[in-house]
């Protein structure tokens, strides 16, 4: 097994997302997706990169002292390595985040890790890729996130959580696309449904601004 790791960006910030929103984070961004979703704000993680070890990481994780951590992409599952990155981090106690983008079956990954399992909405232009068999593999402290466009993003979105039984299985997160679904729009469908689902906005972007790379 490979024992390098293609890494994109390496950087500490609040985390804006998820469950554990607003708390410090370590995030380690690897290279390459095999999904080109239309709103994708990561462009930049495709391609660019640099190699470093695994061993290399974990020190540098250490070095930050935060007890939490989000591997995160691009996809992150698809690169050899990963594997020990995660085991690595889990050794070291530390709360392990994946963002994975439902594309990959995450069933052979240290389920000891959080997996956020980002599901592909039909305006994404991904949703042929979602691998649902990831929906029976998941456990209660894992989340399941979906990024919405439009009303039938929505609707696509309620019917699986009732196929699924997602809200009573694990965490549900439903995020606007940014400038395409308005949060308040979202939030009136959500209560108007009684969805028990957590609205995901992106804190760090309320923070830093919607442009800014955290390297
Ligand atoms: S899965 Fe994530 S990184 Fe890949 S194209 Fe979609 S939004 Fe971008």
């Amino acid at each position: 097994m490979q024992e390098t790791l293609r890494v994109c960006e390496f950087f500490t910030s609040i985390q804006g997302e998820s469950s554990y929103v607003g708390l410090p984070c370590v995030f380690i961004r690897l290279t390459g997706c095999n999904l080109r979703c239309g709103y994708c704000d990561t462009r930049y993680a495709y391609t660019e990169g640099t190699d470093v070890t695994v061993s290399q990481l974990l020190r540098d994780v250490q070095a930050t002292s935060l007890r939490l951590v989000e591997i995160t992409g691009g996809e992150p599952l698809l690169q050899d390595a990963t594997p020990l990155l995660i085991d690595g981090l889990i050794d070291m106690g530390l709360k392990t985040l994946i963002e994975t983008n439902g594309s990959v079956n995450i069933s052979r990954f240290n389920r000891n890790a959080v997996f956020i399992v980002d599901l592909k909405a039909p305006s994404s232009g991904m949703a042929a890729y979602n691998d649902l068999s990831n929906l029976k593999a998941l456990s209660s402290t894992d989340e399941v996130k979906i990024v919405l466009g439009n009303r039938d993003d929505y609707q696509w979105a309620s019917d699986l959580i009732t196929r699924y039984r997602l809200t009573r299985r694990c965490h549900v997160l439903l995020s606007p696309v940014a400038g395409t679904l308005e949060p308040e729009t979202l939030a009136t469908w959500i209560l108007r449904d009684a969805l028990d689902v957590r609205l995901n906005l992106q804190l760090h972007k309320y923070i830093y601004g919607a442009d800014r790379r955290m390297v």
